[in-house]
């Protein structure tokens, strides 16, 4: 699943190749992308350019000229791709835009489970789960307080409080174990039993986090490739994330593997003990 760094990654890569580019013609070739008709969709977006493309977490935001908004939700395993060529584009190539400089943007989705919703501009973080997400790392919105707050009201895991997006958002399954790892906390411990202590140490270390990720491109897990077709590069700096049977770089313990909140979850048994 792309992670906030792949998708800031992918923006970046967007802004630099489509933005300023018209469109002028959309092929959907599965409908159910698209939340919302799929002839109104075409209808509102043929004709606009694309003037920025934003993000909120994993939710990419296209801003038109027409003052209309297409958020993008990528989902498991949803890319986007700027081809030259219509050829160039396989069966799991879903919508593609016709661009005015002759090139094509791709979204291209193996799983189908990602989604796109056209809103008025400025109405995305009305919908509701945009409305729902948590403030987001490296912003003034994330504060230690923000932190503090969020987990006092919660009795579940402190790695199913991360990954539901409330108390923060942006974080997968991969930088929930590593910054857990890294702040030295069980996966499974309640999130209003971790300590002052624990919060203080965790608040910077996902600022951090991200802030590393998006600076190497993001992750190469699950066959990450950027918009350009760049490999993300990330991968070999995990600590704890895929090393179950590996020694833990401070303390030499075998990691573990368990499942926390449904999810594979990889933690030191020695360094990250439960509170109680
Ligand atoms: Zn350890």
């Amino acid at each position: 699943m792309p992670e906030l760094p792949e998708v800031e990654t992918v923006r970046r890569g967007l802004n630099k190749l489509i933005k300023n580019r018209k469109i002028i013609a959309i092929d959907i070739r599965y409908d159910k992308i698209i939340i919302g008709s799929p002839n109104d969709f075409k209808k509102q977006l043929i004709g606009a350019t694309i003037v920025e493309v934003s993000r909120r977490a994993k939710y990419l935001l296209f801003h038109f000229d027409n003052d209309l908004t297409m958020i993008s939700h990528l989902r498991m395993e949803g890319k986007y791709q700027v081809r030259n060529q219509l050829a160039d584009f396989d069966k799991h190539a879903h919508v593609i835009f016709y661009l005015d400089d002759g090139s094509y943007l791709g979204y291209r989705d193996v799983r189908k489970f990602g989604k796109m919703q056209i809103v008025a501009r400025n109405q995305e973080m009305q919908v509701k789960s945009i409305a729902a997400l948590g403030p987001e790392p490296l912003t003034a919105q994330y504060t230690l307080e923000s932190l503090e707050n969020g987990f006092k009201k919660r009795k579940k895991s402190i790695k199913a409080t991360l990954l539901d997006q409330h108390v923060v958002s942006g974080l997968g399954n991969i930088y929930v174990d590593e910054v857990l790892w890294r702040a030295k906390i069980h996966p499974e411990e309640p999130a209003n039993k971790v300590t002052e202590l624990q919060i203080k140490a965790l608040y910077p270390i996902i600022n951090d986090e991200i802030k590393q990720a998006i600076a190497a491109g993001g992750t190469t897990v699950r066959s990450y490739v950027d918009a350009t077709g760049h490999t993300g590069n990330f991968q070999l700096q995990l600590h704890v994330y895929d090393q179950e049977g590996q020694p833990c770089e401070r303390c030499g313990t075998i990691i573990e593997k368990i499942k926390v909140a449904g999810r594979g979850t990889h933690y030191c048994p020695h360094c990250q003990v439960l509170n109680s």
